[in-house]
């Protein structure tokens, strides 16, 4: 695996490749690479010739100080662990090369970032958009690749895609958990023992909510599900949606025959999760 700093070197060495005909796959993370990100490369491994996975854990998209101040750096154990899955490039650039000089680019996601994340995170997509097309820029992928974890993040990158008419396939990847259900997340690492235990009952909540929806209007379960939520007092919930797949507008009846996902985002201990599930329901009300 080569490991690269320089936007120049990455550049030059994917000119190369991509002039010898090789198909370019890309996989951005912020590092402290788990089960999740190499499941990913695993998946860009099979589509593409050349596996490139970036780690820039980047400032635009944090809105709380803390939350980037405390994010978990591991890179020894991230190239080893990226190197033994087999991926061909890791682009690790410093804040400096990726932002030459300050990127001010205002992004409107329209309704797409008034809802969830985008509400409860003012500015996050905004500099997801920025980072991820400056990251384009140089890559120049022929697919990347992006987790349903941040589903609504997988659907910001496709109308950034959809924004610039780039010629680059963006492959949804699925959500990757732990045995009990928890999905995978760098931020897990900062859970205590106990707050990890208790964050395993966000999915089985989720499962239950899923379960339900065929039997249930919608307004009734998500009351019940925000009940069994508030009954975990370890687990401080900050929202609980249902929403259509197609958009992430937030639904208040089930549709008929079309896709809904659930999201939720809460704070075990000081550390903000977020998962989803998607499931048709087959309730008609
Ligand atoms: P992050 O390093 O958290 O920014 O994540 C980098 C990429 O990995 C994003 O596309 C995430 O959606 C994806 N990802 C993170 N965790 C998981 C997971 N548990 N399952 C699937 N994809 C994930």
């Amino acid at each position: 695996m080569d490991y690269m700093q320089s936007v120049e070197a990455v550049k030059h060495q994917l000119e190369m490749k991509r002039e010898a005909g090789l198909s370019i796959g890309f996989v951005p993370t912020m590092g402290a690479i788990h089960e999740g990100h190499l499941r990913l490369l695993d998946i860009c491994l099979g589509g593409c010739d050349v596996a490139v996975t970036s780690i820039f854990v980047n400032p635009l998209q944090f809105n709380n100080p803390e939350d980037y101040k405390k994010y978990p750096s591991t890179l020894d154990r991230d190239r080893a662990l990226l190197e033994s899955r087999g991926c061909h490039i890791l682009f690790h650039p410093t804040y400096q090369e990726v932002y030459p000089e300050e990127d001010n680019t205002q992004y409107d996601f329209g309704p797409l970032e008034q809802v969830m994340e985008g509400r409860h995170r003012p500015g996050h997509f905004n500099g997801v958009a920025v980072v991820v097309k400056r990251l384009f820029d140089i890559i120049q992928p022929h697919k990347a690749y992006f987790g349903e974890k941040d589903f609504q993040q997988l659907l910001v990158v496709q109308e950034l895609v959809r924004m610039f008419d780039l010629k680059i396939d963006i492959v949804p990847c699925p959500i990757v958990r732990e045995a009990d259900g928890l999905a995978m997340s760098s931020r897990n690492l900062r859970l205590s023992g106990t707050e990890r235990k208790t964050a395993g009952k966000i999915n089985r909540i989720l499962q239950r909510a899923v379960e339900r929806s065929t039997s249930m209007e919608l307004r009734k379960l998500k009351a019940h599900v925000l009940e069994e939520f508030q009954r975990e007092k370890d687990i401080r919930i900050e929202y609980v949606e249902f929403a259509s797949t197609k958009d992430l507008q937030i639904l208040d009846k089930w549709p008929q025959g079309q896709e809904v996902i659930i999201c939720i985002a809460a704070y075990v201990g000081q550390i903000r999760l977020i998962d989803n599930m998607r499931f048709f329901s087959t309730f008609a009300e």
